[in-house]
Formats: C-alpha cells, structure tokens, sequence
C-alpha cells in the first residue's frame, strides 16, 4: 500500500466540505508552506506538495468523487500522472493568490520537476517527522451498517525496523560527514533567475551518513509489515463514515509519532431496502380486493423479524405506511429511526373466468362514468 495521507486530513478539512472551504484550507497551507517562504525546508516541500496534490484532486469536481468512492485507486489514470496534474493545479494556484504568484510556477518546476515519487523516501530526517496516515477503503453490507458488524481489516504499513531501532545502522556502523553536502545538509541549485537550497538527496538533511546500512531495512529505519486488526463497526453507520485507528497509520521517523489508519466505509445497496438517515423504506405489493377491503399482510423486516401490517380499507397505490422504531438505530440514544412501507397495489393480469365473472358484475355496480375525468395531477397521492 501506498504510504499516502487522506486528502481531506491533509487539507484538513471535513468530507463534507465544500469549495470554498477546500480553497480557504489549501491557501492557507500553501501559504504557510510554499518553498519560497521555507528555503530548503524538506519537510514543508514535501506538506506543499501534498497539499498541492490533495487539493487538486479535492477541487475537481470529476475527480472528487472518484477519490471519494474508490480512494487512491479510484485516481490511477483519472489524475493524468504527476506533470499534466500539478501544472493544472497551478492554474488553480494563481487564482488563489489573485495573480501576485508570477514567480511560484518557475521555483515550483525547478524544485519538483520530473514528477514525485511521492513516497517516505523524499521526507526530511533531521527531526521526529511524523508517520503517514493511510486511508483503508471497507466496503460493508446494507444490513451490517444498520445493526453493525466486526470486519478484519489487512493492511500493510511501516514499522519502526527491529534490527537497528530505527537508526538504519547495521551493528557497529557509525555516521560520517555527508560527502555530497559536507555535512551542510542543504545543497545549492542554481536555475536562472532563482537560486534553490535544496535538502541534500544523498543523506536527506541530515549531514551525515551510515556507512553500514542496516541489512533488514537497508538504512531507512523502517520496514513494511503485513497487519490485520478486527474493526468494531457500530450500528447505525452510514455509507463515507471514517473510522479512526490511532497509531496504526506508518510509524514515525526519529521518534516521531505514528500516523493512523482511516477506514472510509462503503455501504452496498439492498435490493429491497432504502435508507434515508435513520429511517428505512421499503415497498410491498397487494391486490386491488385487499386494497379496498383492507386487510392484514406480514412482511420480513430487514433483520428478518416478522412485522404485521394492518393495510386500512380503500389504500391507494403508493400510500406510505409509518412503522415507528423499525429503523436504524442512532448511535449512542438507544433509540430507531422509523421503517416506511409503500404499498404497491398491483392490477391483476391472467384472470380465471369466474373471477372476470365476478369483476364485471363489480363494474356494473360501480357505475364508471362513460366519458373519464380529469384529475389535477397534483392532488394525487
Ligand atoms: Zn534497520
Ligand atoms: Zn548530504
């Protein structure tokens, strides 16, 4: 799994947000972060970019809710790759900045280039840098997000490497002066007009380097783990709900803390039931003689108990039946929504010969007018 952070956490920003506040969340992070206002910083870079890259995907109303539904996955292809995404994302920049950023595309280019790896690979080791979140996408069935379930979840994240610590040394290796930074950290790039301090790719900021790497994780302190967990999944949760695990997203760098696993779920659809909030609906047929006369009919509720209705005398088609407490429960009140049942009253279609008998006597009697009336649309049920 990619070590990549949740674009609404990056931004910091509600699922439900709308643009104007993905906008206001990406200005002020571009802002804070922009490698004009942080020489050299590795580490704001690298929030840039992911800022960059969040709201370029937060923003566009295509791809949105792609990420929404599918994740990361989802954005394979749709997102055009590194190059053609992030130069439409500056588009988007100079508005932000109403103009004034003549200057950012050029420093932008000559820092990012050739397209990110996107990875831990590039994240400043100077400091405690903190794990990635990982976003985990659980897809959960209708019946289990309304009475709840425990679903195991395998994902793959970065630990803290158990051979070296998280040092990246092999034993009895010892750090050296950086020979391609002299132990600065920080290298010059000169690119026309701007010149870049840029975090040294050799030992990543940090001036120096192992001279025995660590076998196990081959110098980068971590290691990639396989890892299942069962997830308690409450009763009552809606589709694009997130679960938060703590601590479970890629471990920290340099005692940094670990990030955390945030498990979006999905909920499929039932064929015969509807969800709107906390309230459940369904339909259910009856003939045309149990819709006039009334009647009694048992249906099979979602959790497969039997409910009796009572249908009164002379339901029309499409009338909605109310019965209280049979819907979803709200979390933490103890108390249900309501389940709706929609009667569906059905004309028959191959009838016996007594029982047209029986239907043209009942037509005789009814009297229909000869010449039919017409009735304002809105006044039907
Ligand atoms: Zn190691
Ligand atoms: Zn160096």
């Amino acid at each position: 799994m990619a070590a990549k952070r949740d674009y609404y956490e990056v931004l910091g920003v509600d699922k439900s947000a709308d643009q104007e506040a993905i906008k206001k969340a990406y200005r002020k992070l571009a802002i804070k972060y922009h490698p004009d206002r942080n020489p050299g910083d590795k580490e704001a870079e690298e929030k840039f970019r992911e800022a960059t890259e969040a709201y370029e995907v937060l923003s566009d109303e295509k791809k949105r809710p792609i990420y929404d539904q599918y994740g990361f996955a989802g954005l394979d292809g749709a997102a055009g790759g590194g190059g053609a995404g992030y130069s439409h994302a500056f588009h988007d920049f100079s508005d932000l900045f109403g103009g004034a950023g003549g200057g950012f595309s050029d420093i932008f280019d000559s820092i990012f280039g050739g397209g990110f790896s996107g990875g831990s690979s590039s994240r400043s080791r100077r400091g405690p840098v903190s794990g990635a979140s990982l976003r985990y996408d659980l897809h959960i069935k209708f019946k289990d997000a309304v009475y709840g379930t425990e679903a195991d979840i395998s994902f793959k994240h970065n630990e803290v490497c158990p051979s070296c610590n998280g040092s990246g040394g092999a034993a009895g290796s010892s750090r050296k002066t950086c020979p391609t930074c002299n132990g600065m950290g920080q290298v010059r790039q000169g690119n026309g007009f701007f010149s870049i301090q840029q975090t040294c790719p050799k030992c990543g900021g940090r001036g120096t380097v192992i001279d025995k790497p660590c076998a196990t994780c081959r110098g980068s302190g971590l290691v990639e783990k396989s890892k299942t967990v069962s997830l308690k999944i409450p009763a009552g949760v809606d589709d694009g709900k997130r679960l938060v695990l703590r601590g479970l997203g890629d471990a920290g760098e340099n005692g940094g803390p670990a990030g955390d696993l945030v498990v979006v779920l999905h909920v499929d659809s039932h064929p015969l039931f509807e969800r709107e909030g906390s309230d459940l609906y369904c339909a259910v047929p009856i003939s045309i003689a149990q819709a006039a006369l009334g009647c009694e009919i048992s249906i099979s509720a979602l959790d497969g108990k039997k409910i009796a209705i009572k249908i009164p005398e002379g339901t029309s088609s499409g009338k909605l039946l109310r019965i209280k407490g049979e819907g979803v429960p709200l979390s933490g009140s103890g108390r249900k929504g309501d389940l709706y049942v929609k009667v569906i009253v059905k004309t028959p279609s191959h009838l016996s010969s007594k029982q047209k008998e029986l239907l043209k006597q009942y037509l005789e009697l009814e009297n229909p007018p000869k010449e039919a009336e017409l009735i304002n649309l809105s006044k039907l049920e």
